[in-house]
């Protein structure tokens, strides 16, 4: 059985109600050097078509999804939404998968929506597949120099993208994405996924780090993006199985420094730290990481924490330990559950 056959039977679509969204939440963000507030918008569409069929060892979003949504439903939810936009000058519009995949959103509809967002804010950000980045699609998009595009790299390696990760994309088909983006003055952001499943703590530190050098040239900002152990995943599975660890705050702190002189921006998704399905610490430092991470993704000058915690001589002791143990297992954290 391949990876993308476990992946496969571990999925279970959701069959949620296609005319409401999924989330709103608001946010701060960077704009032009100042830090604004933004709206980030979570439609309910069909979902990732690569999700639907197999899907990347870590994303759960398909379970948010509905069996089917019209355009019309997408533009209604798009509307219910914005009523929650109070003038900030960001927008995120994310749909669990691609913006830009006509048959997930509908060109006409996409159309619509950034049409309606540009309208309202400065700046708005959609995420797509790198597969949809053509440039027949972003020759049409309105205003192109106003909008940004997140694309998911997670690795730079390609036998960490498909042997890890089941991403079905190579760090050729990003960077081709980005250089198109940059030809046709649209922006360009890179997440970068810090420990994808079978990897040590430190070979985690080292990929995401090379991944972040790799982007640099390529994307204007960096998200790096600690994993959280999403619903139905291959890294839930592994992670019952105490054969799956999220990375310590250590590990992301590590990576940040080793990536903050690459020339893009980088920032940190915080989302599930200091949980035991997020990065975390010991439980008594990780408060000071994730703030520290915080503000550094809006101010990059923010210096590193250092709590005078004992558990960084345990992430110490994992990194070399590991290694000889010829194993991503950290049996610790598991008997600590
Ligand atoms: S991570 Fe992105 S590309 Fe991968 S299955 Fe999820 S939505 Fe699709
Ligand atoms: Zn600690």
């Amino acid at each position: 059985m391949t990876l993308e056959d476990v992946i496969k039977r571990l999925r279970k679509p959701g069959k949620r109600d296609p005319e409401r969204f999924i989330s709103t939440w608001t946010e701060q963000e960077v704009l032009d050097g100042e830090t604004v507030e933004c709206l980030v918008i979570i439609l309910r569409t069909k979902g990732c078509y690569w999700s639907r069929t197999s899907g990347c060892s870590m994303c759960g979003y398909i379970d948010d999804c509905a069996e089917d949504v019209p355009s019309e439903d997408i533009l209604m939810q798009f509307g219910e939404a914005m009523k929650r936009h109070a003038g900030q000058r960001f927008l995120k519009i994310y749909t669990s998968g691609s913006f830009l995949d006509d048959d997930e959103v509908g060109t006409d509809a996409a159309q619509r929506m950034l049409t309606d967002a540009l309208a309202r804010a400065d700046r708005v950000l959609i995420e797509s597949r790198p597969e949809f980045v053509s440039r027949e699609r972003l020759e049409g998009l309105p205003e192109p120099h106003r909008i940004e595009i997140a694309m998911g790299l997670e690795s730079a390696s390609d036998e960490v993208l498909r042997s890890s990760i089941n991403k079905k994309m190579d760090f050729e088909d990003f960077r081709n994405a980005c250089e198109l983006c940059r030809d046709l003055g649209i922006g360009a952001r890179a997440y970068i996924l810090v420990k994808p499943p079978f990897l040590t703590e430190k070979e985690a530190v080292m990929d995401a780090a090379a991944a972040a050098r790799s982007a640099s040239g390529l994307a204007d900002v960096i998200s790096l993006n600690p994993v959280n152990v999403q619903r139905n995943t291959l890294v839930e599975y592994l992670w019952n199985r105490g054969e799956y660890r999220p990375p310590w705050l250590w590990t992301v702190l590590d990576v940040v420094e080793r990536s903050r002189d690459t020339g893009s921006r980088v920032v940190v998704s915080t989302a599930g730290a200091g949980s035991r399905r997020g990065a975390h610490n010991c439980g008594g430092c990780d408060s000071a990481i994730i703030d520290f991470l915080r503000e550094f993704s809006l101010d990059d000058s923010a210096s590193p924490p250092d709590p005078g915690c004992d558990c960084r001589e345990q992430w110490l002791d994992l990194l070399d330990a590991q290694g000889p143990m010829q194993c991503s297992a950290d049996p610790r954290s598991f008997f600590d559950r």
